[in-house]
């Protein structure tokens, strides 16, 4: 079995941080050039710099995944500088903690800007030259409070359930395409986003099956196998990263 993505080109959105790192560490390591998206330009730069250091190829582009006009750049400026788009890796997002009563409507439709929105628009964008290669691999980073429901996050939830159902809709769509469309829902992963989170992360970990909190290289191993050769058949599932904390698969 090999693990060479033989220098296939992927995009990683929010991979200034947390998982999306992990991720485009991992991909690089399996010899893909990665295109690190983020709106976080330093956050990006620096983890172009751990691939660089770690002797792979990489990119850093500031950019907001809820913005068409920027997505169409960075796109294009990805293909001028690393070649054809082969490999989506949809992980941008934000969970602004918010009860029912208090949430505003921006509120609610931002976040579904950036956590469902943003996966379409960019996947909009590269799919046609996936399609015209027969080959691809778009995989979006859902949440396992689809699975489970969270307090305080109607508006969250609701735009990971939505990304959930739209990965499956372009996986039966796209079947026969030679491009594939999976899911990962994190669990509880060590991250910027989950220490900023107004919960006790470490005594919520202690609750899990594993008791512990997962960290982004164990996020990255499942993104790393879906967009693999190897996972070629697979497309619609779901891979729940997550300690043991939920075992249904949707
Ligand atoms: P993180 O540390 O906050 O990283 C997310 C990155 O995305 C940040 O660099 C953030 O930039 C960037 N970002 C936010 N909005 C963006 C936009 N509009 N355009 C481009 N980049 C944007 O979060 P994480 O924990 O790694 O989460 C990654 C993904 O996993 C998210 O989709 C999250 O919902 C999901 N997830 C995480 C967990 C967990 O336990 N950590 C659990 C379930 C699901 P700024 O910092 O500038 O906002």
């Amino acid at each position: 079995m090999t693990r060479s993505l033989n220098g296939k080109v992927a995009i990683v959105t929010g991979a200034g941080s947390g998982i999306g790192r992990g991720v485009a560490l991992r991909l690089a390591e399996d010899h893909a050039a990665i295109s690190v998206w983020d709106l976080n330009g330093e956050g990006a730069a620096e983890t172009v710099r751990q691939i660089e250091a770690a002797g792979g190829k990489a990119i850093a582009i500031t950019v907001d995944c809820s913005d068409k006009a920027a997505i169409k750049a960075a796109a294009d400026e990805t293909r001028a500088k690393l070649g054809p788009i082969a490999i989506l890796v949809n992980n941008a997002g934000i969970s602004p903690y918010k009860p029912f009563f208090d949430l505003d409507d921006d509120l609610f439709d931002k976040t579904i800007a950036v956590n469902l929105r943003g996966p379409y628009l960019i996947t909009k964008e590269v799919l046609p030259e996936m399609v015209a290669a027969g080959w691809g691999r778009v995989i979006n980073i859902t949440s396992s409070s689809v699975q489970s429901g969270a307090v305080d996050l109607v508006h969250y939830v609701s735009s990971k359930g939505g990304l959930m159902g739209m990965t499956k809709a372009l996986a039966l769509e796209f079947a026969a395409s030679g491009v594939t469309f999976n899911i990962v829902p994190p669990g509880v992963i060590d991250t910027p986003m989950l220490r900023g989170a107004p919960i006790d992360a470490e005594a919520f970990a202690k609750t899990l099956p594993m008791k512990r909190m997962g960290t982004p290289a164990d996020i990255a191993a499942a993104v790393a196998y879906l967009a693999s050769e190897e996972a070629g058949y697979i497309t619609g599932q779901t891979i729940s990263t997550n300690g043991g904390r939920y075992m249904g698969s949707h």
